[in-house]
């Protein structure tokens, strides 16, 4: 799928709170067009979507503030392709445990997802990650107040695990990730993402 003038796959970079910047110079190593998204009338015409890592709860309620929850939902239902880091993934989770009570998820992806589930040992940390689907051999995963999946869907294909916690899971055209793949050099996860966009 392109579009654009140039014919370049266009990104969007929901743009409300958390590790903006990034995912938009990922997205341009792999010679897309990255687009910050603020509102809902720059959702239009984007093949894809990326949903940053950050606070969850604050991106929440900001989507919430600048109705966005309803139009993103639209285009999950009509099969739009997203990715969630750590906060983003929390944000495609159908349900979210240890949540504020008013935090909406954006949902798409059949699984429960709790937040800050690592934290609770270790605030921060790093793993090697071996990602199905992504060849090339395990990735330097930074994992930052990380949420885990505590369970999925009969949909839900587990792309990657820590500790026999699934850190990495796949539904139809949404992924989500518990770490942060926009922050290392590592560009194999954007890659993938991209990919399956434009084919
Ligand atoms: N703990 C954060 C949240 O609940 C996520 C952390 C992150 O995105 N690095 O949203």
């Amino acid at each position: 799928m392109t579009s654009g003038a140039a014919g370049q796959t266009t990104v969007g970079v929901l743009a409300l709170q958390g590790d903006v910047r990034s995912h938009l110079r990922r997205v341009a190593d792999l010679g897309a067009r990255g687009v910050p998204v603020k509102r809902p009338d720059q959702l239009a015409g984007l093949d894809a979507l990326i949903v940053p890592g950050g606070e969850s709860t604050t991106i929440s309620m900001l989507a919430q503030r600048w109705g966005l929850i309803e139009p993103v939902r639209e285009l999950i239902r009509g099969g739009l392709p997203v990715f969630g880091s750590c906060a983003g993934m929390i944000m495609l989770a159908d349900t979210v445990l240890d949540g504020r009570a008013d935090q909406l998820p954006f949902g798409g992806i059949d699984m429960v997802v709790r937040r800050n589930a690592f934290g609770r040992q270790v605030d921060s940390f790093e793993a090697d990650v071996e990602v199905a689907g992504i060849g090339g051999g395990p990735m330097r995963a930074i994992f930052i107040r990380a949420p885990w999946v505590e369970s999925i869907g009969d949909g839900v294909e587990v792309l990657a695990a820590v500790d026999d916690r699934f850190v990495a899971v796949r539904q139809g055209a949404l992924l989500a990730t518990s770490f942060h793949p926009e922050v290392t050099g590592d560009l194999r996860v954007h890659q993938f993402f991209v990919d399956r966009v434009r084919h």
